[in-house]
Order: structure tokens, then sequence, then C-alpha cells
């Protein structure tokens, strides 16, 4: 038990590991093979999403709605009052979100970890982490 290291810490090296594409339980294997997502990693063999859309509420919750919201406060705010700053703010959003789509991704997964990690299902172990160190 006490080898367990903090909550918070785990919380956030799992999340920043996931942003960056690592795997959240090790920090050394990918999480992705350009743009497909691989089955488990290569270092510790930790299988990242065990049942095809395990992760739909984290990318929901932490994608699509702040996503959402944001085009929906551009385009009341701005867009009715200033076209063309509106419209442009809206082009660069969408860029962005292409842009980092597989690190939000990765953070999903490293949710989706992470509640693994905290409400422990027999059927689903989880490998001992191999160092607590963050990467
Ligand atoms: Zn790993």
């Amino acid at each position: 038990m006490c080898t367990m290291p903090s909550r918070s810490k785990l919380i956030r090296t799992a999340l920043w590991r996931g942003l960056r594409q690592r795997c959240p339980h090790c920090g050394e294997g990918r999480l992705f093979s350009g743009w497909s997502q691989l089955e488990r990693c290569s270092s510790c063999a930790v299988v990242f999403v065990r049942n095809p859309g395990d992760t739909w509420a984290f990318t929901i919750i932490g994608d699509r709605l702040p996503l959402g919201a944001m085009i929906v406060l551009i385009y009341f705010g701005v867009v009715r009052s200033h076209r063309v700053l509106g419209l442009t703010m809206l082009a660069v959003l969408m860029a962005l979100g292409v842009w980092t789509t597989s690190n939000r991704w990765g953070a999903g997964i490293a949710l989706h970890y992470l509640s693994r990690v905290y409400w422990p299902d027999p059927a689903d172990p989880i490998p001992v982490p191999p160092a607590t160190g963050p990467r």
C-alpha cells in the first residue's frame, strides 16, 4: 500500500504521458503508430484499451464538449458582431483541434488507464509499474 505513488502525482504523470502520446503506465512505449492507435504497450505490455469504445466517455467529456462549447461561444459571441474575426477564430480552433487530436486522444487513454488503476477489475490486471519516477 505504501509503495503506491501519491494519487495526484500518479494522475499528473499519467496525463502528461498521455498528452505526449506515451504509455500512461510506463511512459516508454508509444500510444500511436502514425494515425492508428496501438493495442498494447511495446515496453510494458499493458493493454491500452481493453474493449473498443472504453474511452468514448473520456473522449466526449474531455474532447467534444469543450470543443463544442468553444465553437458555440465564438459563434454567438464573435461571429454575429465581427464576422471575419469570428470565422478566423473558428478556422484557427478547427486547425488546433485537428493538430492536437492524437494528444487529446492520448489524454483520453490516460484517463481510462487511471480509472482502471483506481477501480481495478480482476479480469483486467494491470502490470505493476516498473518505476514511480516521472519521465
Ligand atoms: Zn508501457
